[in-house]
């Protein structure tokens, strides 16, 4: 039976690269993986191009029960350590938008570094082939016996050490499986609740169908959510619920079911069912007073003109939308009255309906769409220098398997590079 020092269990983002790290360091590395391609997820990812770090990246940046877990991973191994070895490997990359670095042309790139560093470490791949069946063995010599055996559709094999790296629950038609969290139960982990993030949320066709006509449309936005602190129990005190304003500044898209775009996904992470998204279509703009300081002597017709006061440009068309459903409210509100014989109070319903739109979202695209899992591996079993469990030495666990996720921007990535290299340096260090 072949035998290990470690088995990776996913060739995804973490595994591929605390493969590659722990080989490196001297350790026989088995990476295993029941997907026919290696890091579908990784080619898919930023459009294709992978937005695969951020030049600024802190514990801020992730949601977890254990908001300090990642603190640990995250200042071993930084943004800064994985966009030296872009360099290294000679990858164009740029910035995009607020830190976020993407490759210039395509992510096959970034696979093409990891199957790289892991081909430097010697590290032999199995794929595709699916991993049945882990158990634990009673080692008679702790410094070096193997401690676990494996059960995989190429046969058994012996490890000494066991790192599961087996990603989220995202997109289950390129090989997500719930196989990380099963087996993080079978040896006595608790799972903090799983919920697809990052992930477009969806309204009730009745309630959407007057924003249908806008699918396609972006906009600059500030979009905001009331959730309960982070923080285990959801940030309960004395049996009241802490809970935290979270906004973010971001652009949105009107879809055919809802709303997506990068505030949209990032917000969805925080939604809690049945509560309101506020969302400011005029960031920075009090549109009610700029529209009423615009009246004086302004013969243009309202139904066009009113938008000439935002400080961007919006399609016709939600401008539209906007002035039709404030007339639903205030019905002397019309389109064809000039700007200066506008009532000040119709003026004021309109900028405060687009300054403060309050809207319930039904529910959410669900794992199909969703880039990541939040939830996951439970961190207060885990160690946070290390990615050891507390409960089974030598079983590691890492990436979006664990109960902590990223906001949009290339954290997600940059947190399987820093848990990747917690767990190879310390089986290394053994
Ligand atoms: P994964 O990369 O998902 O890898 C898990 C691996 O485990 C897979 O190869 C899978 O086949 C394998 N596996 C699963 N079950 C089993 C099993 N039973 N046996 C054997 N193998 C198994 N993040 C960013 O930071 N920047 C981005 O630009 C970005 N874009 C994204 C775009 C999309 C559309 C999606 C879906 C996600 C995006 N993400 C992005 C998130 C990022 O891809 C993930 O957070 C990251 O890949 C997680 O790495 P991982 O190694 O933990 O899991």
């Amino acid at each position: 039976m072949p035998l290990v020092d470690v088995a990776v269990i996913g060739a995804g983002a973490a595994g591929l690269f605390c493969a590659g790290a722990a080989g490196q360091r001297g350790l026989k590395v088995l990476l295993i993986d029941h997907a026919p391609k290696v890091a579908e997820k990784i080619r898919i990812s930023g459009g294709g191009r992978s937005n695969f770090t951020n030049r600024e990246c802190t514990p801020a940046n992730y949601l977890s029960e254990n908001p300090h877990f990642c603190r640990s991973a995250l200042s071993q191994y930084t943004s800064a350590d994985f966009i030296a070895l872009m360099h290294k490997h000679g990858v164009p990359f740029h910035e995009k938008h607020k830190g976020q670095l993407f490759c210039d042309h395509s992510s096959q790139q970034l696979i093409d570094v990891l199957l790289a560093e892991c081909a430097l470490g010697g590290v032999e791949r199995w794929q595709p082939c699916g991993v049945k069946a882990v158990r634990a063995l009673t080692a008679e010599d702790q410094a070096t016996a193997p401690r676990y055996d494996i059960e995989t559709d190429r046969g058994p094999v012996q490890a000494r050490h066991v790192v599961v790296a087996t990603g989220g629950l995202s997109i289950p038609k390129i090989g997500a499986t719930d196989f990380g969290h099963r087996l993080a139960q079978q040896f006595g982990h608790r799972i903090v609740p799983l919920k697809p993030a990052l992930v477009p949320l969806t309204f009730d066709v009745s309630q959407w169908a007057r924003w249908v006509p806008l699918a396609g449309v972006a906009v600059p936005v500030r979009i905001a959510v009331d959730a309960p602190a982070q923080g285990k129990g959801g940030g309960k005190h004395g049996g009241k619920a802490k809970t935290q304003h979270i906004s973010f500044d971001e652009d949105l898209l009107f879809t055919h079911r809802g709303l997506s775009g990068p505030g949209v996904l990032q917000i969805s992470s925080f939604w809690q069912p049945d509560t309101p998204l506020h969302i400011d279509l005029a960031p920075g703009t009090e549109l009610a007073s700029a529209m009423k300081q615009a009246k004086s002597g302004n013969r243009k017709q309202l139904g066009n003109a009113w938008k000439d006061t935002l400080p961007v440009h919006i399609p016709q068309r939600l401008a539209q939308a906007w002035l039709d459903a404030t007339r639903e409210q205030v019905p002397t509100l019309r389109d064809d009255q000039p700007v200066a014989e506008a009532r000040d109070k119709d003026l004021e319903a309109l900028g405060q309906a687009f300054n403060g739109w309050q809207i319930t979202p039904h529910g959410t695209e669900g794992y199909a769409k969703a880039e990541v899992t939040a939830g996951g591996v439970d961190t207060n079993e885990l160690s946070s220098r290390t990615m050891e469990s507390k409960r089974s030495p030598g079983l590691y666990f890492i990436g979006e398997v664990v109960d902590v996720t990223g906001w949009l921007g290339g954290y997600n990535f940059q947190w399987a590079w820093s848990s990747g290299m917690a767990c190879a340096r310390a089986m290394a260090n053994e």
